[in-house]
């Protein structure tokens, strides 16, 4: 991936000594760089007229969503308290999509209670379900279909999710059904059509085939005179985790111009995106401390005060995370960097080379902004960490 490099370094002597000052673990969110980020986002997307939202399920903190609200960007919701997040947060229900394969009834008529933009439905009983409801409200539903494209979206294969075999989206094989299903279902308006291939996308050829794919697919309606006045292409756009000051904003550019290269939009059609982690991955770190050094074996352990429970991305996805000592500048030394927790997969990184820890030092686990945070838990009975927002100069502490 062809990414603008930009040197970064958000650590200023200034903030680590506040960092110094406060409890640990807790998350630090980089404001200025969230700006930078939205402001680089929306010149590549409105070049071509794409209409972005924002994947709330990447993180919920409504100083974040205040920001991304008021750059423009519309709510890419996957549950009912999403959507309430949203609402709460400044979004209108027209700025909200709401996506997931298990939508139970009491989130769909909330978000028919609020009108939102669009359900993008998962199979032919949700649809069915949908009418029912809508019926019943006497509303009229907007809805995408969220398609399988069976895709390989060259990730992880737990976050893959537009192959055959995953349990997301309608099979292009039912669009014969689902066409008269629509015809016989007066309180839904189809608008288009949507895909979510995965997240974590590096190689940005993985769109270029998938536009080809959606060329294919929109022909089929297109053939028997449906309009598709919406195409929403998801998300998954990738970060560089392995050097975040480098990299400290996604690819927007590439991935936009790709798209814009190989999809043929159809005339007057509206473009719409689902972008999470390439938003706000790169503005967060999890703030920790050492807590012991402990001789193994063969290996060297760094205790750290945080674990698992804050950020379980390693544990999950085995995922990388840059890991840095903040408090030290001796030669480096080899760690595996643990967490607390009672799981020998509480490990944050294994064989990481890093300036020579001791007791107390100040340890930041980088790239924690998306999907961090969110997926804290109270396992152990641990306490929930908070959330510290720093802007150039001053910082916030915002309790939780
Ligand atoms: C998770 C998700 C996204 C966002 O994915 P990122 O990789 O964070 O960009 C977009 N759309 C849907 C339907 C999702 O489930």
């Amino acid at each position: 991936m062809i990414q603008t490099s930009i040197s970064y370094q958000p650590f200023t002597q200034q903030r680590i000594a506040d960092f110094q000052k406060r409890e640990t673990p807790f998350y630090f969110y980089d404001m200025a760089l969230l700006d930078n980020t939205l402001a680089a986002l929306r010149r590549s997307s409105s070049k071509h007229d794409f209409t972005v939202h924002y994947a709330l399920k990447a993180n919920v903190n409504e100083e974040l969503l205040r920001k991304i609200k008021a750059a423009g960007l519309g709510a890419d919701c996957v549950s009912g308290n999403e959507i309430r997040q949203a609402l709460a947060c400044g979004f209108s229900g027209k700025d909200v999509v709401f996506a997931g394969v298990g939508k139970s009834d009491r989130e769909i008529r909330f978000g028919l209670e609020h009108d939102i933009y669009c359900f993008n439905c998962e199979s032919l009983q949700e649809l069915t379900v949908l009418q029912e409801l809508a019926a019943e409200m006497n509303k009229t539903a907007r809805v995408a279909l969220r398609v399988n494209p069976n895709i390989d979206a060259k990730t992880h294969r737990y976050i893959t999710t537009g192959l055959r075999d995953n349990k997301f989206g309608i099979n292009p094989r039912d669009f014969e059904k689902i066409a008269s299903l629509l015809q016989d279902s007066p309180n839904l308006v189809l608008r288009g059509l949507h895909f979510h291939i995965g997240s974590q996308v590096t190689d940005i050829d993985v769109y270029a085939g998938l536009c080809e794919r959606v060329n294919d697919l929109q022909q089929w309606f297109t053939d028997r005179g449906i309009d598709l006045p919406d195409l929403n292409l998801g998300g998954g756009l990738g970060i560089n985790y392995k050097e975040p000051d480098r990299y400290p904003i996604a690819d927007f550019e590439s991935y936009f111009s790709t798209i814009a290269q190989h999809l043929k939009r159809l005339p007057g059609q509206h473009v719409h995106f689902e972008l999470g982690r390439s938003i706000v991955g790169q503005c967060g770190s999890l703030i920790s401390r050492a807590l012991y050094i402990k001789e193994g074996v063969e290996t060297t352990f760094a205790v750290l005060d945080a674990g698992m429970t804050e950020l379980i991305r390693p544990a999950l996805y085995q995922s990388h995370h840059y890991i840095e000592n903040l408090s030290s500048d001796l030669p480096e030394q080899t760690y595996d960097i643990v967490g607390p927790i009672c799981e020998s997969s509480d490990c944050f990184g294994r064989d990481v080379q890093l300036a020579e820890i001791r007791r107390g030092d100040l340890i930041a686990i980088r790239s924690a902004g998306a999907y961090g945070q969110v997926m804290a838990s109270r396992y152990n009975l641990r306490d929930l960490a908070e959330s510290v927002y720093g802007k150039r100069e001053n910082l916030v502490t915002n309790e939780k």
